[in-house]
């Protein structure tokens, strides 16, 4: 019988858990995506001597993820997954935009083997960091019999790519899957599973079919208490393909936006709502009301509008 691999490759993108502080007891003022992802597996103990391979994609403050990034993540983690020997990927990013790359990935990656997205909230420098422990349990996941998919690894709780929502800015404690729930929870290495693995179709968009600049503009505005048309008007004179507007409530928006994005379907543009809830999505499309991506955040409904518009309109 075939044994399973045991190699795991870990991609860093940087973030906090890469993240180190001159005042190591503070929680804030710190430079995220400051250690390559060498130093992150030298801090754990208990992953010495395991089969790891590291490379350091980049370093930023996820805060700042672009597309070439995400782009350039997309291609290296397909590489590996593709090499017979590698049981599962793990990626180091940032907190702030973990949901987008996640869904990114999950929709146009495809991962019969695990791809886990891990973070933390404290830098790599805090005396009680969060993020040797939930890099240990990204290894062990990624290596895990039957485990597929994209998801995230954090507070030994393995999240949907599709489910994953940061709720809190400061806490350890800072994710949650809504509804849905955890898939799992590693507990001692060991993984009790309540969902099968994620396995959503793929987009039919390639993102690598031309460069990141041919990606279809889709912006994000909010509808909030005296919220203007002209902010959505100068969107699309910017150049904007499409608009998600993160409504209030169950996907409402303000009159004045409806007017504007009513100009902009007008002119071609695709305009969709969410919910600007932090859980929830929009439930329903009454007559004459914008369509949604149901459930998908205001940032993940912007990768999906921009995956639609890139499918419909491939880079020549
Ligand atoms: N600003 C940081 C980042 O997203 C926060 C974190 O990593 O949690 O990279």
């Amino acid at each position: 019988m075939q044994s399973r691999p045991a190699l795991v490759v870990i991609v860093g993108t940087g973030g906090t858990i890469a993240g180190t502080s001159a005042q190591p007891e503070r929680h804030v003022g710190y430079q995220a995506g400051v250690l390559g992802v060498d130093q992150l597996v030298a801090a754990v103990p208990a992953l010495q001597g395991q089969a790891l391979e590291a490379q350091t994609l980049a370093r930023l403050d996820s805060c700042d993820m672009d597309h070439a990034t995400w782009q350039a993540l997309r291609e290296a983690v397909a590489r590996q997954l593709a090499r017979p020997e590698v049981a599962g990927v793990v990626v180091t990013h940032g907190t702030d935009t973990l949901e987008e790359t996640a869904y990114f990935l999950h929709r146009t990656l495809a991962a019969p083997k695990p791809v886990v997205l891990t973070a933390a909230m404290r830098p790599a420098s805090a005396p009680s960091a969060d993020g040797p422990q939930n890099l240990l349990d990204a290894v062990a996941l990624a290596r895990y019999p039957g485990a597929r998919g994209v998801v995230a690894m954090l507070g030994g709780q393995v999240l949907g790519a599709v489910d994953l929502r940061k709720l809190h800015g400061y806490r350890v404690e800072a994710f949650s899957a809504g509804d849905a729930g955890p898939l799992a929870l590693m507990e001692d290495g060991v993984l009790r599973s309540f969902r099968p693995w994620p396995a959503a179709p793929l987009h039919a968009a390639d993102p690598s079919a031309g460069p990141v600049s041919a990606w279809p503009v889709v912006e994000i505005v909010t509808s909030h208490a005296g919220a203007r048309a002209a902010t959505l008007d100068a969107l699309v004179a910017a150049g904007a393909a499409g608009l998600v507007i993160a409504g209030t409530g169950n996907g409402s928006v303000h009159h004045t936006l409806l007017a504007a994005a009513a100009r902009a379907q007008g002119a071609g543009v695709r305009v969709v709502r969410a919910s600007r809830c932090l859980q929830g999505g929009v439930v329903g499309t009454p007559a004459g009301a914008l369509p949604s991506y149901g459930p998908l955040t205001p940032a993940q409904a912007r990768v999906e509008l921009m995956l639609d518009l890139l499918a419909a309109a491939p880079p020549a």
